[in-house]
């Protein structure tokens, strides 16, 4: 099989795992208010029009990318990233319609109006990173779970590991470890106190090429203390939520932890107390080795060299593969700044 041919069987493997893999259902369906009986996709990413400032033209056609979408350069025989259209970027069925228009009206409505000084707006946003978080790892599981043989056989290939038992166990004990944390959000979202959780906030007036927003789980505090180590199921993890929205004009990053979580917000201490530099290329450090669900503008990723583009590829590989050693921040090797002003988009204002 050539490696163009194996590119495209991949793809095809890959879009029938993620329909499978595809639950509809609301994250507040426990709560007291109904349900609408519509699901809606909640991706907040196209929600706030930041997928649509990201893309250019590829070829003939609008496209973005995301580190999740590879294929092998039949060439060089390396990955490489591959371009998408923002609608199959992002799916996220986790809200029915009516939660989702009532909760994050204040964020959505009019994205260019949020305020990062009022919790509520950092709030919303982080309740979404987490709902988006807790929404694939029920999706994980869904998959993981179905008993069909030949799909079994499927995802030992698309996982590349034989022991999906032990995922589906680690992907139920990570569930776990969310739950309690999923109620203390609910209670702050209705009560609208918020101060279950401790926030970073940065903004920029310019357009970062780079949009993200999920949970993630670093190894090391930059001072290279390890975190979120472990394999004793009663450990407590520290997870950052992370939204980083470019809008027309500015970029807002929050990063946000529960507080009572043991390494969260010495985390968001360290960025606090950087310079702009450092902190600029500790946050693209915190972006790309945790790039789930994160996407670049071609106008950016396009203009790097090639060996920028496979650092990047490889970095993402590697923080993202479960066989190789944890990567710990070094300052003075790391040299890319995503954030840095002379990458800004021009964007139609
Ligand atoms: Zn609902």
């Amino acid at each position: 099989m050539t490696i163009q041919e194996k590119n495209i069987e991949f793809s095809k493997l890959k879009s029938e795992i993620i329909k499978k893999a595809t639950l509809k259902e609301c994250f507040l369906k426990e709560t007291q208010e109904e349900c609408s009986s519509n699901i809606v996709n909640a991706h907040s990413l196209q929600r706030m029009g930041s997928l649509s400032i990201l893309e250019r033209e590829i070829n003939g056609n609008q496209k973005i990318f995301a580190l999740t979408e590879k294929q092998i350069n039949p060439n060089t025989g390396k990955s490489e990233l591959l371009p998408i259209g923002k609608k199959t970027a992002s799916t996220f069925f986790g809200f029915c319609g009516n939660h989702d228009s009532k909760i994050f009206a204040p964020i959505e409505q009019n994205p260019e109006l949020i305020d990062l000084d009022l919790d509520e707006h950092c709030f919303l946003l982080s309740f979404r990173a987490f709902a988006i978080s807790y929404h694939r790892k029920k999706e994980n599981i869904h998959l993981l779970s179905i008993n069909d043989e030949e799909l079994k056989t499927k995802l030992r290939k698309y996982f590349n590991h034989n022991n999906l038992d032990a995922q589906l166990e680690g992907e139920k004990l990570g569930l776990q470890d969310m739950n309690p944390n999923k109620e203390i959000l609910t209670n702050a979202l209705y009560s609208k106190d918020y101060s279950c959780l401790d926030f970073f906030i940065y903004e920029l007036d310019y357009t970062v090429p780079t949009a993200m927003c999920m949970l993630t789980s670093p190894p090391y505090l930059f001072n290279g203390k390890a975190i979120n180590i472990s394999t004793n199921p009663e450990y407590q993890y520290s997870d950052i939520f992370t939204s980083v929205i470019p809008l027309k004009s500015r970029t807002l990053v929050i990063l946000a932890s529960m507080k009572n979580d043991p390494f969260g917000s010495i985390y968001l201490d360290e960025l606090e107390n950087m310079y702009e530099l450092p902190l600029q290329k500790a946050l693209t450090w915190h972006v790309l080795t945790n790039a789930e669900n994160c996407f670049f503008s071609p106008e950016w990723f396009e203009n790097l060299n090639t060996s920028q583009k496979q650092y990047i590829v490889d970095l993402s590989e590697f923080s993202g593969s479960l066989t190789t050693p944890y990567l710990k921040y070094n300052p003075k090797e790391f040299k890319l700044n995503l954030f840095d002003s002379k990458y800004a988009l021009v964007t139609e204002k």
